[in-house]
């Protein structure tokens, strides 16, 4: 199963992806995390990354998708994968595209997690990440009303919309139920 995650900053993606991602037997790519191991190993990328990150901005989208490229192309993600963090414009939504129909495969669904904006900043300041302080924060959240939520009209058809707010299972239960509704 092919499927891109959608959601604000916050949203708990990333917690749902790594159950998701057992259940399904697919990869969860987080360009997140693999932005963050690039830092933790002091790699180019890495360092070019850093301070994007650290501003709460989007990294650059060259640099963005030529790391999931290189990603997607690895042999674990041939069958499928948990998109988390990418796209995150409608730019990349069709640089995101272009990679699928080079290799003759398409997305079987966006997930859409819903929260309201003061349940996602309560979460991420009690996850403390490096990136978590309230001005950044802040950022993030004018990058996704201004630069991601537009995705959502944009997946039109395709989105699944999944009621975000709730324990980590019960939000599991729902997105799980509405993936076993899609054609298969
Ligand atoms: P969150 O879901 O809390 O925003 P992520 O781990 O997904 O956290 O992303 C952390 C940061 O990594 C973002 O604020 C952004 O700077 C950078 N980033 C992640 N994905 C992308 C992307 N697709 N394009 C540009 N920058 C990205």
């Amino acid at each position: 199963m092919r499927l891109v995650l959608l959601g604000p900053p916050g949203a708990g993606k990333g917690t749902q992806a790594a159950i998701l991602s057992e259940k399904l037997g697919v990869p969860h790519i987080s360009t997140g995390d693999l932005f963050r191991a690039n830092i933790g190993e002091g790699t180019p990328l890495g360092v070019e990354a850093k301070e994007y990150i650290d501003a709460g901005r989007l990294v650059p989208t060259e640099l963005t998708a030529r790391m999931v490229e290189a990603r997607l192309n690895e042999p674990d993600a041939a069958e499928g994968f948990l998109l988390d963090g990418f796209p995150r414009t409608v730019e990349q939504a069709s640089i995101l595209e272009d990679l699928l129909s080079k290799q003759g495969v398409s997305l079987d669904g966006v997930l859409n997690f819903q929260v309201d904006e003061d349940v996602v900043v309560e979460r991420m300041l009690a996850r403390g990440r490096e990136d978590d302080n309230e001005e950044t924060i802040r950022t993030r959240l004018g990058v996704y009303r201004e630069e991601t939520a537009p995705l959502i009209d944009h997946y039109g058809d395709a989105i699944i919309n999944i009621d975000a707010v709730g324990e980590v299972d019960e939000v599991n239960g729902r997105a799980m139920d509405a993936l076993s509704a899609l054609p298969r």
